[in-house]
């Protein structure tokens, strides 16, 4: 099954919240806009939990909350 939730991305400074509604019985995910979205904006959710990679978050945030540990870049340790 393809879902076009696939296409949203993890922000620590996300423009949309989730909510988790029973419709008829089944589970569905309501995304409701936090901030205004333009065309061509991506749409991002706060996963609210920790990276699973050792490199941090990569969501590029000025306000993020899991930032790289220092020395490491997103792609791995920094070049001298
Ligand atoms: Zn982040």
């Amino acid at each position: 099954m393809d879902c076009l939730s696939k296409f949203i991305n993890h922000s620590c400074d996300s423009n949309c919240r989730a909510e988790i509604w029973t419709v008829l019985g089944r589970e569905r995910i309501r995304l409701v806009a936090t901030k205004t979205i333009c065309k061509d904006d991506p749409l991002e959710v706060d996963y609210r939990y920790p990276p699973l990679r050792d490199g941090g978050c990569q969501c590029g945030s000025d306000r993020c909350k899991y930032p790289s540990p220092k020395g490491l870049s997103p792609g791995g340790p920094n070049q001298p």
